[in-house]
This record gives structure tokens, C-alpha cells and sequence, in this order.
């Protein structure tokens, strides 16, 4: 999942602060940018496979993908999203440093509360494109992490909006397959158009 509207926020904080100029940023989340599958890509819409043991293999995955996500300034990254179809994911809120990393996560519970936010995705059009998501509030999530020991929580809010936007990329499904009607019609266009 992407969270473009903080860019402009970032870029100002980057001027100020020691480390990579705002072009790096840029170059780097462009060069990030490449690896991530866009839409209409096949992989994005076929279901993930569950994932054996825990190895090293997907401790190098994980590692990878996190690289990427933070790269290209998104909160959320699932494995098919690289072309990789198994059921990982891994998400990190901007206001803390720990990333989160879900190996076959599973929904055990959902609030029967929904809200109704705009989302991006780094599929679609680099994560330009916001579309309207009805989300539950509050999930929890059982899964196990990188090091294959069993993890099983509650999350809210923006937490739980990216754990369920990134679930659904290990069902293949998109935002767009989410939106109502005539946002829908209005994403498919946009994407007709812009990408390639
Ligand atoms: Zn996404």
C-alpha cells in the first residue's frame, strides 16, 4: 500500500536533515519503483501459495521486500507484488521504525465496524492512483513471522487498513476490484490510459 499524500512531507524533512539528498530519494524510490509489478501484471491477480518452513530463502525475501517498501515509500509490500507468489507481506507505519512481517496471515476476527478511506497501491500507477476502500476497523491477524515462530494480534485503524489491502494481494485482489461502482469505472480508465 502506498501513502503518497506524506511525500511532500518526507522531501521537506529530507532537506533539513543530514543523509541522501531529495534526488536520491527520488532515484532510489524510482529504482524501487521498477521492481514492483504493476497492473495489469498477471501475478498481481492470481491467489498466492501458503509458504513452508521458514529458511533462509524467505528471510531473504523478506529482507528484499522490505528494502523495496521502504524504498519507494510505501507502507505495505506483498510478495506478488515482486512476482513472487507466495503469502508474505510485510508493513511498517511511518511513525515507527519496526516492520511487521506476516508469513500466511489469516483474519481470525473483523469488526463488524467499517470505515471508508482512500487507499493507494504501488501496483497501480506507482501508487498515484487513490481510490475510496471500505475497510473493517479492527482485525486480528494470526500468522507466523520471518522466523517461523507463530505471531496472532489485534490491529485498528490505518494498521488494520494495510493488513487487509495486503492479505487481499495474497488473494489477488486489488483496490480496484474493491471500489464501488463508478469509482471502479473511473480507476479502470485511468489505468487504460496511463499505463503501459
Ligand atoms: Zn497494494
Amino acid at each position: 500500500m502506498s501513502e503518497h499524500a506524506h511525500e511532500h512531507e518526507q522531501d521537506e524533512d529530507a532537506e533539513q536533515a543530514e543523509g541522501p539528498s531529495d534526488e536520491e530519494r527520488r532515484a532510489w524510490r524510482l529504482a524501487a519503483l521498477r521492481l514492483v509489478r504493476q497492473y495489469p501484471d498477471p501475478v498481481l491477480k492470481n491467489p498466492a501459495v501458503p509458504v513452508g518452513e521458514s529458511d533462509d530463502e524467505l528471510r531473504a525475501l523478506t529482507a528484499r521486500m522490505t528494502d523495496i517498501m521502504r524504498a519507494s515509500h510505501g507502507v505495505g509490500l506483498a510478495a506478488p507484488q515482486i512476482g513472487v507468489s507466495r503469502r508474505v507481506l510485510v508493513y511498517g507505519m511511518r511513525d515507527d521504525d519496526e516492520v511487521h512481517v506476516l508469513v500466511n496471515p489469516e483474519l481470525v476476527e473483523r469488526s463488524e465496524e467499517t470505515e471508508v478511506e482512500n487507499e493507494g497501491c504501488l501496483s497501480l500507477l506507482g501508487g498515484e492512483l487513490s481510490i475510496p476502500v471500505e475497510r473493517h476497523v479492527r482485525v486480528r491477524v494470526s500468522a507466523t513471522d520471518a522466523a517461523g515462530e507463530p505471531v496472532d494480534y489485534e490491529a485498528e485503524g490505518l494498521e488494520a487498513r494495510v493488513i487487509q489491502h495486503e492479505i487481499d494481494h495474497l488473494d489477488g485482489v486489488l483496490i480496484v476490484d474493491r471500489a464501488e461502482n463508478d469509482e471502479r469505472k473511473g480507476a479502470l480508465r485511468e489505468l487504460r490510459l496511463r499505463s503501459v
